[in-house]
């Protein structure tokens, strides 16, 4: 088999080689440093490809590789590839399904506490000014809070158990309530109106789908408690950015901390964007309301970061290759359909 791993940190690859290659190592395998995407096509005779979150797998790419039998994504969340095309050309999608909930889950947690205890500005008051006073930085206590956890898959339960440390509340929504989970861990579901209007903080952890594109969109914002903060590690696109600066600017909302934008993609290479031709307005106005809730004073924002942990990515690593290995035997595991 023909295996082309792309968007690879030199380190990753090295990890391959030297720790859990060596079961692939009758095929040929290519590592490269860059992303697939539909303006630098690959031209190849790959059979399987491993890709990350920052690649791009849609109809024109997979023209692009006529041989290609399996995807093997290198995350959970897999809105990056054409399932459609994909499951029409025959090609097997699988995903890392469990590899960092804890991690994810810590990561609204160091965004919150960033909030809470305004951490950010503390230590650039300490380092730019020197100055120790505390003028200016009252934050919040966590216990006794209510946080509302949307989406109780393995992120979400993760969030839940370390609310519980913390002493919050803790409600939750999710469209399949997991009755034992909820027992377990000694939470409430509600249905999201009620979460929004009742919770002091909102964590996102819902894929992104049909259903959740614009979930949180001007409407469910308002809906949430005057003063409260919400938390995105999911995907940008759930929450409407034009919606949120305006929700953020009138105080509705005292502060947001994303992990996620909408058009990320874009925001993080704008330089090629300006190359394009004809820019779309939609993403023209994405980048432009990214630029000012990155500028906001009570906005944390992190570059689709919360995964990026040194044991979350030897857990991708391992269940990538597992998924190669499974798939090349005839019991594709963790596959991934429309
Ligand atoms: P999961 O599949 O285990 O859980 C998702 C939960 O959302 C499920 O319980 C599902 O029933 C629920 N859900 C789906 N659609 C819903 C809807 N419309 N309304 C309410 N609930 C709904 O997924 P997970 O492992 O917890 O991951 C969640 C998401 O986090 C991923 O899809 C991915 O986009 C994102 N993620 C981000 C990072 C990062 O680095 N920022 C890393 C990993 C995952």
């Amino acid at each position: 088999m023909k295996i082309y791993f792309y968007g690879l940190h030199l380190w990753e690859g090295d990890y391959l080689k030297d720790k859990i290659g060596k079961s692939l190592s009758e095929h040929e395998i290519e590592f490269s440093e860059k992303d697939l995407n539909p303006d630098s096509l690959p031209e190849n005779d790959a059979e399987i490809i491993s890709v990350f979150v920052d690649s791009v797998v849609d109809k024109k790419v997979l023209d692009a590789m006529p041989n290609l039998k399996m995807i093997a994504t290198r995350s959970t969340g897999f809105d990056h590839i054409d399932l459609k095309e994909a499951q029409k050309k025959g090609v097997v999608v699988s995903n890392v399904p469990a590899y960092g909930a804890n991690t994810v889950a810590e990561h609204a947690f160091a965004l919150l506490l960033t909030l809470s205890h305004k951490v950010y500005e503390a230590y650039d008051q300490v380092r730019e000014k020197g100055s120790f006073s505390q003028e200016g930085l009252q934050g919040f206590d966590l216990l006794g809070k209510t946080i509302g956890v949307v989406g109780t898959g393995h992120i979400g339960t993760y969030a839940i158990k370390i609310a519980k440390g913390f002493g919050m509340e803790v409600i939750a929504h999710d469209i399949n309530p997991n009755s034992d989970l909820e027992k377990e861990l000694d939470f409430k579901y509600k249905d999201l109106d009620e979460l929004l209007s009742s919770s002091d903080i909102v964590t996102i952890h819902v894929p992104f789908c049909e259903d959740t594109e614009g979930m949180f969109n001007e409407e469910r914002l308002r809906k949430m408690k005057e003063g409260a903060v919400l938390i995105n590690t999911s995907r940008g696109g759930i929450v409407e950015t034009e919606a949120l600066v305006k929700v953020l600017e009138e105080g509705h909302l005292a502060g947001a901390g994303l992990d996620v934008l909408e058009e990320e993609g874009v925001v993080s290479d704008e330089l090629e964007f300006l190359r394009k031709e004809h820019p779309q307005e939609s993403d023209l106005r994405a980048v432009l309301a990214n630029h000012v809730l990155i500028d906001m004073p009570n906005v944390i924002v992190t570059p689709h970061n919360a995964f990026n942990t040194k044991e979350a990515l030897e857990r991708i690593l391992k269940t990538t290759v597992l998924n190669i290995e499974s798939f090349i035997e005839g019991n594709p595991e963790n596959t991934v359909g429309v």
